[in-house]
């Protein structure tokens, strides 16, 4: 009996490691696909940006949405879009059609806006630790990938990112309220683009670590939760001081207190207007 269970036991051992070597490969724990839920921000009569804004944020993100959904299905992935027409689709709904999948990411798609119109450049938020290596990879690429600034990876309670039980983040592909960024979102070749980036990224989730990375992102042992920046406040000299301005007065409160700090407040507000 127990030479025989040497065998059985190898076996045995072997399965397991085979089985872990298919966890390792799928990035998830079973052996479906992964699925990714793209987000294309806004929609319907939320037309996302600022009052006045020329170029139609919702619009932007569906394109990048669809053109990121047809990538990701050809590199082998299962898509779920939480919008794919013009329709408006409350945040609540986008976070049950996430936590509704199995061994999902979630990636949303917006577009930024400032009044002040040289308000440029690409930035990336998470909030769950476990969203970091996603949102630093997806951000590597299309901070990388597009010619405007790096503005970073930031760390946000947006409530897309605090509602789904999946790596989650948020990805801002420029401000259509600067002339130079909406001119390259208004051409089609730059939207695909931004969706390949967007791919690549999530593609190369597990191994765009954050100290390799050429871009400037947080560290998992150091995220503090950003209190909402005043983009339209910032001058290009001060960006610097902004950023240890903002870890001084991050905070980690999960809840809301009963009289939130304007900071807090505003940050519910972009909740709705991401
Ligand atoms: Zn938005």
């Amino acid at each position: 009996m127990r030479r025989n269970f040497v065998p059985l036991l190898a076996a045995g051992l072997l399965t397991t490691f085979l089985a872990f070597s298919s966890y390792a490969a799928k990035s998830g724990g079973d052996s479906s696909p992964t699925t990714v839920v793209i987000d294309a921000g806004h929609g319907g009569y939320d037309r996302g940006g600022i009052p006045g804004q020329r170029a139609s944020e919702k619009d932007m993100t569906l394109d990048v949405a669809r053109r990121l959904k047809t990538i990701l299905q050809a590199n082998g992935y299962r898509v779920v879009m939480t919008r794919d027409s013009d329709v408006f689709v409350p945040l609540g709904t986008r976070t049950a059609i996430a936590n509704s999948n199995r061994n999902a990411i979630f990636v949303s798609v917006h577009f930024n806006s400032a009044t002040r119109r040289s308000a440029s450049g690409i930035e990336t938020y998470f909030y769950n630790r476990e969203s970091l290596s996603l949102a630093s990879a997806i951000h590597h690429y299309v901070a990388g990938g597009a010619p405007s600034e790096n503005r970073g990876v930031r760390r946000r309670g947006y409530f897309v990112l605090r509602r789904t039980n999946m790596p989650s983040v948020l990805v801002e592909c420029g401000f259509l309220t600067n002339p130079t960024e909406a001119g390259y979102v208004s051409n089609a070749s730059y939207r695909q683009k931004l969706a390949e980036e967007i791919a690549a990224g999530v593609r190369s989730r597990g191994s765009v670590a954050s100290s390799r990375s050429t871009t400037r992102v947080a560290t998992a042992e150091s995220i503090p939760l950003q209190p909402y920046i005043d983009q339209t406040r910032v001058s290009s000299s001060s960006k610097k001081s902004r950023s240890k301005h903002s870890s001084k007065k991050s905070t980690r409160k999960k809840k809301k207190s009963s009289k939130p700090s304007s900071s807090e407040a505003r940050v519910e507000s972009l909740d709705r207007e991401a």
